[in-house]
């Protein structure tokens, strides 16, 4: 796995090192220290938002749950197909970036849009 999240200012592939990568959905495991989490998950596409989810946030491995809020982008590598999370963690004072394996449906174009119709 490569450790690299950025290479000439674009999003590397975790698996394969590409840079045609799609990142469609954030994930907010919402919380103060130690107090319940709230899973927040928006599609960056549809716009959809859905709170109180089940399911929680994608966790890296270095820091696990943690005690704090954390956020991840979700996506996938056009070139492998491999799916990735760029997981966000708040822990002791500092923020880890870490990658982690997360199955993320992709988007579907038969997938609801959640927007406004322009009223003019
Ligand atoms: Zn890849």
């Amino acid at each position: 796995m490569d450790d690299r999240v950025i290479e000439n200012a674009l999003l590397v592939c975790p698996h394969c090192s590409s840079d045609v990568t799609h990142v469609e959905h954030v994930f907010v495991s919402a919380r103060k220290e130690d107090q319940l989490s709230n899973e927040i998950t928006v599609n960056a596409i549809s716009g959809r938002v859905e709170t109180h989810n089940k399911e929680e946030a994608p966790i890296g491995s270095a820091v696990g749950h943690g005690r704090r809020q954390r956020i991840a982008l979700g996506g996938y590598c056009e070139l492998c197909g491999h799916r990735f999370a760029l997981v966000i963690t708040q822990h002791k004072g500092s923020t880890l970036v870490e990658w982690a394996e997360h199955e993320i449906l992709p988007w579907n174009d038969e997938d609801h849009l959640d927007t406004v119709e322009d009223p003019f």
